[in-house]
């Protein structure tokens, strides 16, 4: 699959692998770089956030499987649907009324589907509605902080629909990958500082933090980890290199460690854990894994700014989520006075990512 993309590259004279994608995405090389380029620039902080997640563990150091595992003496706390009602509606409110009144309707409408039954799909998801109507939600809600968060941040996908439904014709208010999740996990960031305020104990706040860097260093780090994998796998087709699935697995231990160092022990088998990656079979759908990174990092630097101008902010947000796809990526940044192909603006959403493990060290 490789070697054909490559192929079809030389044929179309595409600078480079990525170009196909960049097409699809709208974005630009240089945006890519920057943005990658951040990433690589500040694997310290994941690992630092990783080395303070063994310390809370009791663990010297985390293993693969530790990862993305519940801090063990996070609170049980269980929230009912009003509850959990209250605070989404409540931390949307803190940003704009308009949103939180949207918010509100979704649960007002029996919008949202969280009853847990049996044969009913696991996950979640927010489909839209003609013309930003409304929308709905699928979930399936135990009363956990992670549902409350889920709540949230289908929620946030439902605002950016309404918002982009309303404003754009039906030829452009789809919502491009590189920004699809500047609604939602704003909403998650959002809900953070209100539970952030409102925390009674040590562990309550290490639980709400830790919930939001493992979430953050999944999308943006380790996916990132994914992209030095692909990249290299072209470079090493170029060197005329075999790809035997030895080679492979060097190569995919090769971009893991760039992002992990020695801040995680692997189980040897993980090696082959490219083999589980659908993505890289599916031809002509080459780099999947970058937007995942862009709109995690991009709604983390909008996050930033909001903290930084306040109130100033919120019509600029709500401008940027009603564009839809009617703007590029590039653009929309430009207009709220940013340049996505410089490392300075990248590196806003990195600082929100360091406050927050900040703020976790702050309380060990
Ligand atoms: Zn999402």
């Amino acid at each position: 699959v490789c070697g054909d993309h490559l192929q079809m590259c030389e044929w179309r004279k595409y600078p480079s692998p990525m170009t196909q994608s960049l097409i699809d995405n709208d974005v630009e090389q240089e945006a890519i770089d920057a943005l990658m380029h951040t990433m690589e620039g500040s694997v310290e902080s994941y690992r630092r956030y990783l080395r303070l997640k063994a310390k809370l563990m009791g663990l010297k150091k985390l293993g693969n499987w530790d990862i993305v595992a519940p801090l063990p003496k996070a609170p049980e706390k269980k929230y009912t649907w009003e509850e959990s009602r209250r605070e989404v509606v409540a931390a949307y409110k803190s940003f704009d009324p308009e949103w939180a009144a949207w918010v509100d309707e979704m649960y007002g409408r029996r919008h949202i589907d969280g009853e847990v039954r049996k044969g009913k799909r696991s996950g979640a998801f927010c489909a839209t509605w003609l013309a930003g109507k409304s929308a709905y939600v699928l979930q399936s809600f135990n009363g956990q902080m992670g549902d409350v968060y889920t709540q949230a941040h289908e929620l946030g996908h439902a605002v950016h629909a309404y918002l982009g439904g309303r404003n754009q014709k039906p030829s452009n208010y789809e919502i491009g990958s590189c920004i699809a999740e500047c609604g939602s996990v704003f909403g998650e960031l959002l809900l953070t500082d209100r539970l952030l305020a409102a925390v009674k104990t040590m562990e309550e706040k290490q639980a709400v933090i830790a919930t939001v860097l493992d979430e953050f260093g999944m999308a943006a780090y380790q996916v990132s980890a994914r992209v030095f994998f692909e990249k290299s796998m072209y470079d090493a087709i170029k060197a005329g290199k075999f790809l035997d699935g030895e080679t492979v697995s060097s190569l995919w231990t090769a971009g893991r460690d760039k992002i992990y160092g020695d801040a995680v022990e692997w189980l040897p088998e993980m090696k082959w854990e490219w083999t589980m990656k659908v993505h890289y079979y599916i031809p002509n759908y080459r780099f999947y894994n970058y937007p995942y990174v862009y709109a995690q990092l991009f709604v983390f630097a909008l996050y930033r700014l909001y903290k930084e101008q306040g109130k100033a902010f919120v019509p600029k947000m709500k401008t940027l989520l009603a564009a839809g796809s009617s703007r590029s990526p590039t653009e929309l940044a430009k207009d709220i006075g940013f340049d996505v192909t410089s490392e300075n603006f990248w590196r806003k959403g990195i600082q929100q990512f360091e406050e927050l493990v900040d703020q976790l060290e702050s309380t060990m």
